[in-house]
């Protein structure tokens, strides 16, 4: 039981409460960074997450000072308590979804908003009014008053919400322990090298076999075209009991066993893989490869244990252990790596090699026994094995005292009576923090692997998780919730990363759509657009060594999804309905007041249509994948006539691409004037059309007084845009040219969840290429995308209107 005083007393004592004139109970928890600093020291499980959130963000606790934390406890809401159920994820979901949908559904009558207005007036002891307000909108105030309404009977919890100077948020859920169903964990061992964590990873691959038989693919023979064999390092091991485990024999010196290259045409066995970052080792181990020099010696005389880096090393080991298991395949010792000095034949021999090898990674990962990752190191020197505390895994428990200072959330408690609950402190953000956000997962390569691999066993900071198709766990959790996640300021079933089944997509869209009925219900494949709009969100914020990786290191998940989309694949995006995927946009961070977007564009490695030029820390949002139902003709105002993508490896469809073009038919394209804004302005740029620029402002006839200026700033705000995204402003230096000829190309109303006539109008921002600038712009011009930008239909109504008063006539390239 780790809990400092603070999180004791507010929780156990109601200490810190205040009165914040709502139902939620609300306290005052740390005051100063001392304090807060004082309770991480004491291993308080709450308190060392919230100071991990302020550290993370940039801030320090170390100084002295001031700071407020504010906690709010409130039960579940009647649609989560199937979320803590012990039923499967799909059941979980559709509830509630069904949840959200009822409560929507009949808001819009007269008679719910007179009963909703009574309601509060009632809880408010005032007269309240409430207008016709859209639809989202009435639902809050409808979740609102349900939780004003909820019924004690039901209950199931409570969750417990923090608030760091305005700033973070962190979520818990206080769970009430059952002590029937709930199973304790107290792992013992101090480093995760132990027995204890190898039996435990054994028990999740027989749970495997046993329930859902995700290795099942990996039987069939199929094997790369390397792999090095563990054989002697199992033999190394000794004794070998049944159940899968063999004792390591302390006599046998393992730092000189040897593992050997072999061909996969000679293996018989199964094979494991690694999934890892190469990082920036400083040990000579780190340094070793496979090349044209070392390949002779790594087959003939085999390759000591002690030749390389701890992270293969210690899969190494851990691999041999296992039952079944004779060969591991890691990429730098499998597939010929560049060498540093080498004749020119040899780049060519590596360079096929590579080429060969990339094509065929998804297949190496899927047939995999299991995918050994070393999530939580940062290079290879770091290892799988790691010391650790193991009390931090132990169960977190609290008796809650509920006790109403304030009548409304705490229905039927009266005061200075306890109401006790012992609950489970569940950290919603746990997973994320643990395997999603780790470092082996910010790597481009590795999503695909950890999403083919039908099984992965992370080793974590200290401890390890499991994730195949069937379940995920991890040491040291209560219980299952490894999924609850806290998404929109709600508490969902998010579900497995690894769940790659169309109805899991269906699931997603509705959360992102917040209820709202869906547009595009009609769609077929709609679940599967929506998960490869996820991947694709998820793997653009990941880092890749290499920039030409790009789309080869999403190629084996591609693949997968051409089983079901069944269409050509177009840089990253596929044919079918590519309209609407065309218009992504790269997400930019507000920070302190300042737009940031420090993307790159690599021009070279993909056309400037395609998301996959882009590298960006924060990652772009996806367009949202849709045929435009019946409105077609209305709500999209292009059409992509033509498509040619030259692929580099003929045999790789989803891999590395020379060049590629767009044919399109705009409905409307017009000339654009783009500049960037100093401070104080809050946005980075505007843009207005060309012919609407006000007259005399290219050279101005007179001194300008200051009267005259304001006024033609305002003039000039009045034509002015600033609704936009640029791609990536610091590579498209030639966007700001003095004689850039840009473009607006009106794409399509949305989004799509929105009434008609409250869409935005998206339009994508475009540059004419210098070589073809003197051509008329209504013969085939050659373009290139910049942006894109959005005009609102309640402000810029007259630019929706100028915007498409002239038709265009003729087609363009985009490249
Ligand atoms: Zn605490
Ligand atoms: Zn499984």
């Amino acid at each position: 039981m780790r809990l400092c005083n603070v999180c004791v007393g507010m929780l156990r004592g109601g200490k810190g409460d205040i009165w914040t004139g709502t139902h939620d109970l609300t306290f005052e928890h740390h005051k100063s960074t001392a304090s807060l600093r004082r309770s991480r020291k004491a291993d308080c499980m709450i308190c060392v997450v919230l100071a991990g959130l302020y550290r993370r963000a940039g801030a320090d606790i170390l100084d002295d000072r001031p700071m407020s934390i504010q906690a709010t406890i409130h039960r579940l809401e009647a649609h989560h308590h199937n979320l803590l159920d012990e039923r499967t994820p799909a059941e979980e979901t559709t509830n509630h979804a069904a949840a959200v949908s009822t409560q929507v559904q009949g808001t819009d009558s007269a008679r719910r908003l007179e009963e909703l207005r009574r309601k509060f007036t009632a809880v408010f002891e005032e007269n309240i009014s409430i207008e016709v307000l859209p639809q989202n909108e009435l639902r809050e105030i409808t979740n609102e008053l349900l939780k004003l309404t909820k019924k004690k009977s039901n209950f199931k919890g409570f969750r417990l919400d923090f608030d760091i100077e305005k700033r973070y948020t962190r979520t818990f859920l206080l769970k009430p322990i059952n002590y029937d169903t709930s199973a304790l964990r107290t792992p013992k061992s101090t480093n995760t090298s132990s027995d204890e964590v190898f039996e435990r990873a054994c028990d999740w691959i027989a749970k495997c076999d046993r329930k859902c038989d995700c290795s099942r693919k990996a039987s069939t023979a199929w094997y790369p075209k390397r792999l090095l064999d563990l054989e002697k390092l199992s033999k190394a091991h000794g004794l070998k009991f049944p159940g899968g485990l063999k004792v390591l024999s302390e006599r046998a010196d393992l730092r000189k066993t040897k593992v050997h290259l072999i061909d996969g045409t000679e293996a018989s066995g199964r094979y494991v893989t690694l999934s890892h970052c190469w990082g920036k080792p400083k040990s000579v181990q780190g340094q070793l490869r496979l090349t044209g020099k070392t390949e002779r010696k790594f087959r003939v005389e085999g390759i000591e244990l002690r030749e390389l880096p701890k992270s293969f090393r210690d899969a190494m080991l851990f691999a041999s252990r296992l039952e079944h298991v004779r060969y591991i395949w890691i990429d730098s010792l499998c597939i010929l790596q560049p060498a540093v000095f080498s004749t020119d034949d040899f780049e060519d021999k590596s360079e096929q090699d590579w080429r060969e090898q990339s094509r065929v990674m998804g297949e190496v990962y899927s047939h995999s026994y299991l995918n050994i990752s070393a999530t939580a190191a940062k290079d290879g020197d770091q290892g799988l094995f790691v010391p650790r505390r193991p009390e931090y895994l132990w169960e977190n428990e609290i008796n809650v005292n509920y006790t109403g200072t304030n009548s409304f959330g705490s229905e039927g408690v009266t005061m200075g009576r306890d109401e006790l609950t012992r609950c489970n402190i569940i950290d919603l953000s746990f997973w994320s923090e643990l395997v999603d956000q780790a470092p082996v997962n910010q790597r481009g390569w590795v999503l695909q692997e950890r999403l083919l691999a039908p099984r992965v066993l992370h080793f974590c900071h200290n401890q390890i998780a499991w994730e195949c198709g069937g379940f995920q766990d991890v040491e040291g959790y209560p219980d299952k919730h490894t999924t609850l996640k806290v998404r929109y300021g709600d508490i969902i079933d998010e579900g497995r990363l690894k769940d790659l089944d169309e109805r899991h997509g269906l699931r997603l869209r509705d959360f992102r759509l917040k209820g709202s009925p869906d547009p595009d219900k009609h769609m077929p494949k709609l679940g599967a657009y929506e998960l490869w709009k996820c991947m694709v969100e998820v793997y653009s914020r990941t880092r890749l060594t290499v920039s030409r990786d790009k789309l080869i290191a999403l190629s084996g998940i591609a693949q997968k999804f051409f089983e079901i989309t069944r269409c050509e694949y177009v840089a990253g995006m596929w044919r079918e309905h590519l309209e609407s995927q065309l218009l992504w946009q790269v997400n930019e961070l507000y920070r302190d007041g300042v737009f940031e977007n420090p993307a790159h564009r690599d021009a070279l490695r993909s056309p400037s249509f395609s998301w996959a030029a882009i590298d960006t820390p924060h990652g772009i949002t996806y367009g949202e994948v849709t045929d435009y139902g019946r409105d077609r003709q209305e709500q999209l105002l292009f059409e992509v006539t033509g498509t040619q993508i030259e692929i580099d490896d003929r045999n790789n469809p989803f891999g590395l691409i020379r060049s590629g073009q767009l044919r399109i038919k705009p409905r409307y394209l017009r000339q654009i004037i783009l500049r960037r804004l100093e401070p104080p302005w809050r946005v980075p740029y505007g843009w207005r059309l060309r012919d609407e620029a006000y007259p005399g402002q290219a050279a101005p006839a007179e001194e300008p007084s200051a009267e005259k200026e304001q006024s033609a700033i305002r003039k000039v705000q009045s034509i002015e845009h600033y609704n936009l995204n640029l791609d990536a402003p610091e590579s498209d230096v030639d966007v700001f040219a003095r004689d850039a000829d840009l473009y607006c190309m009106p794409a399509a109303f949305g989004d799509r969840t929105v009434k008609k006539h409250w869409r935005d109008l998206i339009c994508l921002l475009l540059i004419k290429d210098k070589a073809t600038a003197s051509e008329d712009i209504r013969s085939t011009g050659q373009f290139r995308r910049i942006g894109i930008t959005r005009l609102s239909s309640a402000v810029h109504w007259k630019s929706h209107r100028i915007l498409t008063e002239q038709p265009f006539d003729g087609d363009i390239i985009l490249n």
